[in-house]
């Protein structure tokens, strides 16, 4: 459910969006604020300026909270976004930890204003050579051998 501080919050995200305009960058904004709704961090799209495709500000967020906060500060946050987040971005918000995610234009909304922005998908095959491949995850979770001394 969104509150009226969600729609406050949200519309800073569109602010923040359509300032990206005026610098020459994509039209997305997000923030992430605490559990008192203040402003702890705000990114834009630098996907353009910084040619790098991972860009997206929503990503820039979650790597600032896993950096900068402890888990438990993370999960106290909501992150306020002017369009829901790509699959690259959900992957990093979720490992991130935050508490919420809060957007305003859903993917399909943003396909239908602007149809270049859907992604096909690669095809991904496997999985595939299991009794090789899960030789150094079991070698990496192993735990330590009692010491012989
Ligand atoms: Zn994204």
């Amino acid at each position: 459910m969104i509150s009226t501080t969600d729609e406050t919050l949200l519309r800073r995200a569109i602010d923040i969006a359509t300032r990206a305009i005026e610098l020459g960058d994509a039209p997305y904004g997000s923030l992430l604020a605490g559990p008192d709704g203040t402003i702890l961090v705000e990114a834009h799209n630098t996907v353009r300026r910084d040619d790098d495709i991972t860009a997206h500000p929503e990503l820039k967020l979650a790597r600032w909270a896993a950096r900068e906060l402890d888990a438990d500060t993370a999960a106290r946050t909501t992150m306020y976004t002017s369009c829901q987040p790509c699959g690259m971005c959900t992957g990093g918000i979720d490992r991130s930890g935050l508490g919420r995610v809060v957007y305003a234009l859903s993917t399909a909304q943003l396909v239908d204003l602007n149809p270049g922005s859907a992604r096909p998908g690669v095809p991904q095959d496997g999985p595939a050579l299991f009794e090789v491949a899960r030789l150094p995850i079991e070698e990496y979770h192993r735990p330590p051998a009692p010491r012989r001394d």
